[in-house]
């Protein structure tokens, strides 16, 4: 396989941990220095004056004028030079594309196969759903439903172009308005779902091939635009004014879980894991996320999964309430992942934790 071959010409002491610096950058490569690995980051030219602010944390800078030059010849094997492992973020597929995400020719530390699935909001809900993790209903375009529906176009756009409808009538006005502005193309890419009411809860786990376990790393609310600003705005003002919910994430807010909640939170993780071992073999590696609401009755159901490092992992990086119970040292996922890295080099199982 082709990570062996670039390993081969790797030197493993020598490893760098490199990413794109956005989203968790800054999380992952302290991370990394903490863990004594050496760091780089891919950082578009505007941003390298911010980048730079903590060049204590970062090794080499490797500065592009677009992200999709990620893939190219002069990027690649300027990392293939530092030995370097690219860490994959939440953002990383909607930056430079599935293509060049899935293909990157440098060892992933995750599971690059979950990508194309990741990219289709059906295929998503079906490995949900075949992990036996309760999920809400859902529709297609066209069909009746009950209640109110949260509309979700293909890809992770940060909830971008989602919106919220009564009737089968709106779904339909709303998406032929999203298909003449370029958002989607087919009608049938969009997927419809059963607008849960409860409170929102995103729980972060890692899954660690090497110590063969999964933790809960962390638990966040995303504060999201102009969803959460509406609950300001009296109900019957809003609906005068005509106003739609957006859900643009600009922040995180940290959550602490009801203790008993907790086994079957992280049942709910384990499940994950084992799915995508089933279906996608190796199955997940390191961290992921499960999104949920929460109901007065305290039942879980989870809307939505990202199987990578989430960007409310950010609030913790100095560590997690959980985090210190399974490490006793400040223990991120950034620097989680690191740790990962380090237990694999030293017991030679590299490979089992790269795709
Ligand atoms: P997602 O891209 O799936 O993470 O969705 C963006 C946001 O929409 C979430 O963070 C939630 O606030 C909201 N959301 C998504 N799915 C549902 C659902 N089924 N019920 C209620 N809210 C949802």
């Amino acid at each position: 396989m082709y990570v062996e071959e670039v390993l081969r010409e790797y030197e493993l002491d020598m490893l760098t941990i490199a990413t794109l610096a956005s989203h968790s950058s800054l999380q992952i490569v302290h991370g990394a220095k903490t863990e004594g690995f050496r760091t780089a980051l891919v950082v578009l030219r505007d941003r390298f004056w911010f980048y730079s602010q903590f060049s204590r944390l970062v090794d080499r800078f490797v500065v592009v004028d677009s992200w999709s030059e990620l893939c190219t010849e002069r990027v690649v094997s300027e990392l293939r030079e530092l030995n370097a492992v690219f860490i994959p973020h939440g953002s990383y597929i909607e930056y430079v594309g599935l293509d060049c995400a899935a293909s990157l020719p440098l060892p992933i530390f995750g599971l690059r196969s979950l990508y194309r699935v990741e990219a289709d909001q059906w295929a998503k809900i079906s490995l949900l759903r075949e992990a036996g993790i309760p999920v809400p209903r859902v529709y297609k375009a066209g069909e009746s439903f009950e209640g109110v529906v949260i509309a979700k176009l293909p890809g992770a756009k940060g909830g971008k172009g989602y919106f919220v409808a009564r009737t089968p009538q709106e779904v339909a006005r709303k998406i032929e308005s999203l298909v003449r502005l370029g958002f989607i193309k087919d009608p049938s890419e969009v997927l419809l779902q059963e607008y849960l009411l409860g409170v929102t809860a995103y729980f972060h786990y890692f899954h660690s091939p090497i110590l063969g376990r999964t933790e809960i790393l962390g638990a966040d609310i995303r504060y999201e635009s102009d969803v959460d600003g509406l609950r300001r705005v009296p109900v019957a003002i809003s609906l005068e004014l005509g106003l739609e919910p957006t859900f643009t994430v600009v922040g995180n807010i940290p959550l602490a879980l009801r203790e008993s909640l907790l086994p079957e939170i992280l049942e709910l993780g384990m499940k994950f894991v084992k799915a995508t071992q089933g279906k996608l073999p190796p199955g997940i590696i390191g961290p992921f996320c499960l999104e949920s609401v929460i109901d007065r009755d305290l039942k879980i159901q989870i809307f939505e999964f990202s199987g990578r490092i989430v960007a409310g992992t950010n609030l913790y990086i100095d560590g997690s309430p959980y985090s210190y119970l399974y490490w006793e040292e400040p223990m991120s996922t950034g620097r989680r992942i690191a740790r990962e890295l380090r237990l694999a080099i030293e017991k030679g199982q590299l490979s089992k934790v790269l795709t």
